[in-house]
């Protein structure tokens, strides 16, 4: 069975180098989710690794919703929720954004800051954006908070799981 994980990543910037204020990933496959992790980082801890806030980003996140902006305070030091990451990561299959040029590319630029490897290579990442697009996705509500890392993950895993069913689980290639 392949060992596929739905990454989400809340941020204060759209580039590699960004603070990220929360790490949300689940596990899924054709038949659903299932583990999940979840973390909120302290942008203190961020600033201190060298990662940036972006003026314009923090603008639209005081426009949001108050159980979103929760992300924003609090959490724990990067390189320990990073480690954390990495830990319950383990061998996985495929790293799966929306878009992993963002996700992917912003985390990986913050495990390159703390000196630490991310826990999987390039080819390993999926594109739920090209995934989603395709007329056998559905378009479920989201039933939790938007913009909430969790929620999002399990959101877009569920809506994954869905299209790979519909689709057929394509069988990797070794
Ligand atoms: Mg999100």
């Amino acid at each position: 069975m392949t060992d596929r994980v739905m990454l989400d990543i809340e941020t204060l910037g759209l580039d590699p180098g960004a603070t990220i204020v929360a790490l949300a990933a689940v596990r899924f496959d054709a038949d659903g989710v299932g583990d999940t992790f979840q973390r909120s980082i302290s942008m203190t801890s961020c600033q201190r690794a060298g990662l940036t806030i972006d003026a314009e980003t923090l603008d639209w996140w005081l426009a949001q919703d108050e159980l979103a902006k929760e992300q924003l305070s609090g959490g724990d030091r990067l390189a320990d929720v990073l480690e954390d990451f990495a830990e319950w990561y383990g061998d996985a299959d495929e790293i799966w954004a929306n878009s992993p040029s963002f996700d992917c590319d912003i985390l990986s630029a913050a495990y390159d800051a703390v000196g630490l490897d991310e826990p999987w290579d390039f080819w390993n990442e999926r594109d739920f954006r090209t995934l989603s697009s395709f007329e056998a996705a559905p378009e479920p509500e989201q039933a939790g908070v938007e913009h909430d890392a969790l929620d999002d993950a399990v959101h877009q895993a569920e809506i994954a799981a869905e299209t790979l069913r519909r689709l057929g689980e394509p069988e990797v290639k070794a």
